[in-house]
């Protein structure tokens, strides 16, 4: 059950530009506990900035980002290892350290950020590896696993962190089409557990199964959200019918 009481992210009219370029343009949003919020659009749309702002990979032009309630991720003076304790990121390219076995990968930070004991951190990556059907996986290194499985194991390394949120940017989309599959049965769990979760995404099936709600990003702006079953259906944006003709 969704807690909608409880707001986490609230989005107010954030301004980014790069030069000229405004990316995102006076976008505002709520995004509220177990929301799963899937952002869809086309290619330049804005999305990945936005994602990035979230997590103060980006810094605004103007807007604030509330989290929580407490302090404003959009103000430069906000600490950075705050937010990223709280708000995790996947990217499309795994981003996982080349040169640490996946054991490194998933304490490196809890133990770093978090403080825990070696054995506190390898106790915790074993169960979150076992979750996702890799802990025979642990003293490997990266570069032996499939993407499906870095894309896995980058899943349950932001997990080690216990964050609030977390942030998906085109999860799936450097994946072959075989490993899609296994990598969506993870967030969609991880939805199911009530994770609250933004996720930029081409797959239209997840958007309509997995979301509660799903938003249209184009041209930098919210040009139309909905829940799933309406999205897809009742729109009478012509921009996103447009698109949805391509992508479906
Ligand atoms: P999407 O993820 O929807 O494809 P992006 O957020 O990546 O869109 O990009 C939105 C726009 O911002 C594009 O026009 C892109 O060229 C521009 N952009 C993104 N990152 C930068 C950057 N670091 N410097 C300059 N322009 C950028
Ligand atoms: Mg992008």
């Amino acid at each position: 059950m969704k807690d909608n009481n409880r707001c986490l992210l609230e989005v107010k009219n954030i301004t980014k530009k790069f030069g000229e370029n405004v990316v995102l343009s006076n976008i505002s949003t709520e995004i509220y506990k177990g929301d799963c919020l899937c952002i869809v659009g086309p290619s330049g749309g804005g999305k990945s900035t936005f994602l990035r702002c979230l997590n103060q990979l980006e810094t605004v032009d103007s807007g604030n980002i509330i989290f929580e309630g407490e302090y404003d991720i959009a103000d430069k003076k906000t600490n950075i290892d705050e937010v990223r304790k709280k708000i995790g990121m996947v990217f499309q390219q795994f981003n996982l350290f080349p040169h640490l076995n996946i054991m490194k990968n998933m304490t490196l930070a809890p133990m770093k950020l978090l403080k825990l004991s070696k054995e506190e951190a390898e106790n915790k990556a074993i169960k979150l590896l076992t979750r996702v059907g890799l802990s025979d996986k642990a003293y490997v290194y990266p570069s032996t696993l499939s993407g499906g499985q870095k894309q896995r194991v980058a899943i349950v390394r932001s997990l080690m962190m216990d964050p609030d949120v977390m942030l998906f940017d085109e999860p799936t989309s450097a994946l072959d089409p075989e490993m899609v599959g296994e990598v969506l049965d993870v967030m969609k769990e991880l939805a199911n557990s009530n994770m609250t979760m933004v996720v930029v995404t081409h797959e239209m099936g997840f958007a309509r199964e997995v979301s509660n709600r799903v938003v249209f990003l184009d041209n930098g702006v919210f040009a139309y959200e909905n829940t799933p079953d309406l999205f897809f259906t009742q729109s009478e944006n012509d921009r996103l019918k447009s698109f949805l003709g391509k992508v479906l």
